[in-house]
């Protein structure tokens, strides 16, 4: 019998993109559907960093139906309340972007909007009194959710933070076992059919040539299929997010890991500090216009919790997104379908969105080209609001000690950004747009955080006679004060459920 159906899927790269999406595939395909390839090239080897997440990524761990416990275990891993930004909106501040909602609402007006009113007139705290995320994480303290009614308690929002490394070598082995083949070596040509342009087959450099119906490339910043063999072109970003290299090192654990990322801007970019379980993450994200690699490595060497395990790292990199995800019979995840800097911990579940859609918009032999264009609107929307909240967070700032942040300060930017900004400036309005991936309270933590000032408020809030907007207010916050007293440590919650084996020095 004939049929249609895609049978071959051919999957080039195995880092965290090209895994995640063969764990995916072999976990909802079942194998019995198609037969799943992974190329991956041991001496191309991997971008290996990429070790901060976002809750969403627990979505991705229930489809594959993981036992959370051991794949922090596996991954060294670590939780994530949050992440705290140092001296971004002006040196010698910080606050906290955290996971998870901010107060109660009330009178169907969100919370924000009666905070605001007091904050105003100075006669309540800063809005991370009224968020349980961001008292837990400033006192250490984790625990995942309990049954617990009303209690902010019921609903703890967490991600992850895991060594690459051995995140990918826990899904190839989730998937060999689901029936994943996996091929080493190096793709040296890809092969298009003459007839429409199609990917036909990619050829090794020992010459075996590898057919399939569907390829997707997961091959890194080099888009070895979707841009070397099909040119697809590349929408650049750079001149709304200019920096462009990074230079990464692991360093000693000196401490108890703290559940949440830290950000800290410098002159020309910024440092990123991810704890693990065996070993603390770092990297100096910067602009090449404005710091040489040489000092963006002593910066970062420079503010190192603990000894260097390796020597320092250079990555490059141009922001932006391919002009299309999807081309013909190729679809590209991950570094292949465009990057952007890891300050919101977004290129993760970038991957697990584009497995996601396409998933639901999954083709057979014919490739319709309604679904190609769907992809490819759904998708460029995601990155489109994922640019506009990154530029956010340097376009917002006061800071005037460096060239860079000055340019950032008064560069033009995406209406769409400008919008947001004056809806919040004008009365604290803010509106999630066409299911974008971050909501109303991520925006209000970044705007207030970064240093946007709401000049005004939901004129519903004056309905409410100031004295109950007190007691309220200070309720809230009494709830969330004893409820992250009722949690563990970070250590402590490790320790009891999901330690991992000390690794080897
Ligand atoms: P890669 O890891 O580059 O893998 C490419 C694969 O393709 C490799 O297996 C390689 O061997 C193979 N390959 C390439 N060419 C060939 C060939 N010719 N033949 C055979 N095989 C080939 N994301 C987050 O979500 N959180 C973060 O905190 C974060 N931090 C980051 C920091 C930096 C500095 C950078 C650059 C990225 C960061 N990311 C982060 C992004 C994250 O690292 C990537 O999204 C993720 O690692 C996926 O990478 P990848 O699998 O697409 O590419």
């Amino acid at each position: 019998m004939t049929d249609n159906l895609i049978r071959r899927i051919v999957i080039v790269g195995g880092g965290t993109a090209g895994w995640m999406a063969a764990a995916a595939l072999s976990k909802v395909l079942k194998n019995r559907y198609a037969d799943i390839r992974l190329i991956e090239s041991d001496a191309i080897g991997t971008v290996g960093v990429g070790e901060a997440t976002i809750p969403q990524i627990q979505l991705f761990n229930q489809l594959l139906e993981l036992d959370e416990d051991e794949f922090v275990r596996r991954t060294q891993a670590t939780f994530k309340l949050g992440i705290q930004f140092v001296d971004w909106g002006q040196k010698g501040e910080r606050y906290l972007h955290a996971f998870g909602g901010v107060g109660r609402d009330m009178q169907g007006i969100p919370f924000h909007h009666y905070w605001l009113k007091l904050f105003r007139e100075g006669a309540v705290p800063n809005i991370d009194a009224y968020t349980l995320n961001c008292i837990a994480a400033e006192q250490g303290r984790f625990m995942r959710s309990v049954d617990a009614g009303n209690s902010p308690l019921s609903n703890i929002a967490y991600a992850f933070h895991f060594d690459a490394a051995l995140y990918a070598m826990y899904l190839r082995d989730f998937s060999i076992a689901r029936g994943v083949s996996r091929r080493e070596g190096k793709v040296a040509q890809v092969h298009l059919s003459p007839d429409n342009g199609f990917i036909r087959s990619v050829q090794m450099d020992d010459g075996e040539e590898i057919e399939g119906d569907l390829f997707i490339d997961c091959s890194g910043f080099r888009g070895l299929l979707i841009e070397q063999a099909l040119h697809t072109g590349y929408e650049d970003w750079s001149h709304w997010l200019p920096c462009d290299r990074a230079v990464a090192v692991p360093c000693a654990k000196v401490a108890d890991p703290l559940p949440y990322t830290r950000s800290t801007a410098h002159t020309a970019g910024w440092q990123w500090r991810i704890p693990l379980q065996h070993r603390t993450g770092n990297g100096h994200v910067y602009c090449s216009q404005y710091m040489s690699d040489d000092e963006a490595a002593h910066i970062l060497l420079r503010h190192l919790d603990g000894e260097p395990l390796a020597e320092p790292r250079l990555l490059r990199f141009t922001t932006g997104k391919r002009k299309r995800f999807w081309n013909r019979n190729c679809v590209a995840l991950g570094l292949a379908s465009g990057f952007m800097e890891p300050l919101e911990s977004t290129s993760i579940h970038l991957v697990q969105s584009g497995i996601a859609r396409l998933m639901s918009l999954f083709p057979d032999c014919h490739f319709d080209q309604e679904d190609i264009d769907e992809y490819n609107r759904q998708a460029d929307v995601e990155f489109e609001r994922i640019r506009d909240f990154l530029i956010a967070h340097y376009h917002i700032t006061r800071r005037d000690d460096a060239p860079f942040w000055n340019a950032c300060r008064y560069m033009s930017v995406p209406e769409s950004l400008q919008r947001k900004m004056s809806l919040y400036q004008k009365n604290g309005r803010i509106f999630r747009e066409q299911e974008e991936l971050f909501n109303e309270t991520s925006w209000l933590e970044v705007m207030h955080g970064q240093g946007l000032q709401a000049r005004g408020y939901h004129p519903v809030v004056d309905t409410m006679p100031r004295e109950e907007i007190v007691r309220r207010l200070d309720s809230i916050r009494q709830v969330i004060k004893a409820s992250v007293e009722y949690m563990p440590t970070h250590a402590e919650f490790i320790a009891r459920y999901c330690a991992a084996t000390p690794a080897t020095p």
